[in-house]
């Protein structure tokens, strides 16, 4: 199989994972090229049922290689306890499946700590964090102060280099914000724990996916979070700290001229969303409440409710031409089988005028959904698992869908399981 990216279309928690887990079989390698431990891939196979945060969604594929690429934000601690939760449910994990690349760069305790800080000072203005370090993290990065994972191999190298950032982070710590600061100690403590429990894994991943490339090995590059909060193509100022879009994964993985054959974007049947911001399809009470409960929308990360309405064709339709999307996996749709009517979200209204056209950020939230409703099909198709076999409202939702937004869907997913998906 050709190079593949499976990438969010949405808000996030599409079925990324799901769709990962079901298609790394006909892949060598899977990479993981941007985010870090703030959002989850839930995924249910025969180790069980699991939200993987860091770790590539290949991790329970045997032969199968995953890599952490250059552009995640390595949270070792957050990585460690993934790692020893996964292992204790009978998955092998060794350097052998698992590589992190050496230009990855570390998230540092200071991190997390910045980013709950931040939150709380932005009070009833705040961005709905995670709170796992992200924005903090790259703000870091792209100012040249972080550490790379590399340097756990070169000690003295490290500890000048920490002592250096140590010094100018306490003082954004304690003046800006009157916190404690760190010291030396409780970073080389941090080091000599999460850092070397983490150095076994860490290698030149650049090389070697170079190599595996030019020996013919396809790759798997798997996203996080959706279009909608990349941060340049995303609903700014609500957006994640990185770019989740397809055009990011060579240069986040580490092959910065690899052509990607094919970018799956996932959409969801419907619309949900965690955290803050504009969210134009938002249902409340009790409408809200039993979608909510039919979707089991709860965040992976958080266990946050999850904002649901309606599925958005113009969010999705502006999401699969940032993507680049060349096929859409539409995942859920059992979900709305408790529907009598299907609601859809055909266009916007923005100060009296009818638009197909995602709005710029800034007035996004002056939109006004425009529904249109299609029948639903009030009967449980979790167990079809072709084309044929769905009932005719169920298909003809699809094929709208697929109409409106522009490309071809060519995966309907009808259960959370890997088996639970119709191949069209
Ligand atoms: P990701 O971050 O994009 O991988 O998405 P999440 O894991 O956060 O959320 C997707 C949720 O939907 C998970 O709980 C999945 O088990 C579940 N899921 C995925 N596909 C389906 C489906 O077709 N039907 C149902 N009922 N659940 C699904």
């Amino acid at each position: 199989m050709a190079n593949t990216a499976i990438v969010g279309i949405n808000w996030g928690d599409e079925g990324k994972g799901r769709m990962v887990d079901l298609l790394t079989r006909g892949h060598d390698i899977v990479v993981r090229y941007q985010g870090g431990g703030n959002a989850g891939h839930t995924i249910i196979n025969e180790y069980g049922k699991f939200a993987l945060h860091l770790l590539p969604s290949g991790i329970f594929t045997k032969g199968v290689m995953n890599v952490l690429g250059n552009g995640v934000a390595l949270d070792c601690e957050n990585l460690w306890k993934e790692i020893e939760d996964v292992r204790t449910r009978g998955v092998e994990i060794s350097p052998e499946n698992l590589a992190v690349s050496d230009r990855a760069s570390l998230l540092l305790p200071w991190h997390r700590e910045l980013d709950g800080l931040e939150e709380a000072r932005l009070a009833d203005k705040k961005y709905g964090s995670t709170r796992q370090g992200i924005a903090p993290f790259y703000s870091d990065k792209y100012s040249k102060k972080t550490v790379l994972a590399g340097e756990l191999n070169y000690p003295e190298h490290l500890r000048a280099h920490l002592l250096d950032l140590l010094e100018w982070k306490n003082l954004t710590l304690k003046n800006v914000y009157g916190a404690e600061g760190y010291t030396m100690a409780q970073l080389e403590d941090w080091v000599a724990d999460y850092g070397e429990k983490i150095r076994p894994f860490v290698r030149d991943t650049g090389e070697y996916l170079k190599k595996s490339v030019a020996e013919g090995k396809s790759i798997l590059f798997e996203a996080q979070l959706g279009a909608l909060r990349d941060l340049d193509y995303g609903i700014v100022p609500y957006t994640t700290s990185s770019n989740t879009i397809a055009a990011f994964a060579p240069v986040g993985s580490g092959l910065p001229g690899v052509k990607i054959d094919s970018v799956i974007g996932v959409v969801k049947a419907y619309s949900s969303c965690v955290g803050e911001g504009p969210f134009t399809c938002e249902w409340f009470g009790e409408q809200a409440e039993k979608l909510r409960e039919a979707g089991a929308e709860y965040g992976a990360k958080t266990g946050r409710p999850r904002r649901v309405g309606p599925i958005d064709i113009v969010a999705t339709r502006y999401g699969v031409e940032t993507q680049g999307a060349t096929n859409i996996a539409l995942t859920k749709l059992d979900v709305l089988s408790y529907m009598d009517e299907i609601p859809i979200c055909e266009k916007y209204e923005l100060f009296g005028e009818v638009t197909d056209r995602f709005p710029f950020p800034a007035v996004l939230s002056d939109a006004k959904p425009i529904i249109k409703t299609m029948p639903g099909w009030k009967c449980d198709i979790s167990s079809c698992r072709k084309w044929e076999e769905l009932p005719k409202e169920a298909r003809d939702y699809v094929e709208y869908v697929e109409r409106e937004i522009g490309c071809r869907i060519g995966y309907v997913s009808v259960g959370p399981e890997r088996e639970s998906i119709i191949i069209r």
